[in-house]
């Protein structure tokens, strides 16, 4: 049994904002959730670039990395890199 594909909806119920689509010609665009109907959004999209229908649908991770950043950055030590070197 496959798992069921997320909505829109899903996502904003996890407090997510924005998603970015990718398609297979190398286009890709962020879009706002609040913006859509709350359904899957993959396969209703369809590139503006080259008019494909689907797109791979990924976590928006600039948006992520602004918020990871907002509640401190990252704490993870590097090994082999040292201030200063
Ligand atoms: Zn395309």
């Amino acid at each position: 049994m496959r798992p069921r594909e997320r909505t829109v909806a899903d996502w904003i119920a996890e407090g997510l904002k924005t998603m970015a689509l990718h398609c297979g010609c190398g286009h890709f665009a962020t879009v706002t959730l609040a913006d859509l109907p709350p359904t899957r959004l993959g396969r209703n999209a369809r590139c503006a670039k080259c008019g494909r229908q689907g797109a791979q649908v990924m976590r928006d991770m600039e948006a992520h990395y602004t918020e990871v950043e907002a509640n401190g950055g990252f704490s993870a030590q590097y090994p082999g890199t040292k201030d200063g070197a």
